[in-house]
């Protein structure tokens, strides 16, 4: 029987500093590999040598690919052309920064063969090294996923996973624009299981992710996989609703009864920002909503190829 093959695609933004490091370290990895390997590198628009290096590195190498966007399209982008382009049984996803150990590689493999897995996923054991605030959104962030939505996403989890053909080719059903992959590789369900390993610094190079740009990604997490800000903005509409009934029932109420003492023209004005700013925060959420429906309407690709090989 002929060895299976392992495809594995590696997301690349302004990586220069990375790549030597990350291949080096993989090429140690693969003797002790029970698989064939091939890597797809893909460059996410990188404005350093990105794509010299990957150029070269694949015309030294017949397993070594990759492919070019046209600019920056995202790491999800990257996820999914990668998924597209990869040939492989298996399939498995990594950062270059060797944040994502190769070591765990070969563990990875046996696990899925011991228990028939489809999928074996990583996850950090801790947070160490990561500024104490950003831990605390992130910790934030998979607590209310966990509330809000059905699709369960695991504290800590990293896009680095092994994967069956079977699974990859589920995912690549969900052809969608707005891809939040940590919710899709749950959403296509499969038998999965978890690796722990202690978190690793970036080894060379930077992180292009700002506070900001996590924020925004949290709530895409969010508005693409829960409807519950829809729902609660409902419900607080309607409890509002029914609160200032009752309240205007009290105004006349005492007014028949006590006759109109004229006062309190700044509880009125209070109360008209407050519901003017519920109102604001309510059509706020439903425009998030409107926003994802105008960009998947649009039905634009997800990501432009400049170059392959
Ligand atoms: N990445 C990408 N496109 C982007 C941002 C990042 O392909 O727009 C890649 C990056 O090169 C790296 C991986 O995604 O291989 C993870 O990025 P990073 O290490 O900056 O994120 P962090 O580990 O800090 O979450
Ligand atoms: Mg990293």
């Amino acid at each position: 029987m002929s060895r299976r093959l392992l495809s594995v695609i590696v997301p690349c933004f302004n990586e220069e500093e990375s790549i030597p490091l990350y291949y080096e370290a993989m090429e140690k990895i693969r003797q002790h590999l029970p698989v064939d390997l091939e890597y797809i590198f893909v460059n996410d628009g990188s404005k350093d040598q990105t794509l010299d290096l990957l150029r070269a590195l694949s015309s030294e190498a017949p397993n070594v690919h990759y492919i070019s966007f046209s600019r920056n399209f995202g790491k999800e982008a990257a996820i999914y052309a990668g998924l597209k382009e990869a040939r492989g049984d298996l399939v498995t996803l990594m950062d270059v920064d060797l944040q994502d150990p190769p070591e765990l590689l070969p563990e990875m493999i046996k696990l899925m063969e011991e228990k028939q897995l489809d999928c074996v996923g990583t996850r950090r054991a801790d947070r160490e090294g990561e500024p104490p605030i950003r831990s605390f959104f992130a910790r934030l962030f998979y607590r209310l996923i966990a509330t809000i939505s059905e699709t369960k996403m695991v504290d800590g989890a990293r896009d680095f996973r092994l994967m069956t053909r079977q699974m990859v080719e589920a995912i690549l059903e969900l052809s969608e624009y707005n891809r939040f992959s940590k919710g899709l590789f749950s959403w296509v369900g499969f038998e999965t299981e978890y690796i722990s390993f202690e978190n690793r610094e970036r080894q060379a190079g930077e992180t292009s992710w700002s506070f900001f740009s996590l924020l925004k990604y949290s709530i895409d997490g969010i508005v693409n996989f829960s409807e519950a800000p829809l729902n609660i903005a409902s419900i607080v509409g309607l409890v509002s609703c029914c609160l200032s009934g009752l309240a205007l029932l009290f105004v006349v109420f005492r007014a028949l009864v006590y006759g109109d003492p004229t006062a309190g023209w700044p509880s009125l004005v209070a109360i008209v920002i407050f519901f003017a700013g519920l109102q604001l925060l309510c059509l706020g959420i439903i425009g998030k909503y409107i926003g994802k429906i105008f960009l998947e309407t649009k039905r634009r690709p997800v990501y432009i190829v400049k170059e392959k090989k």
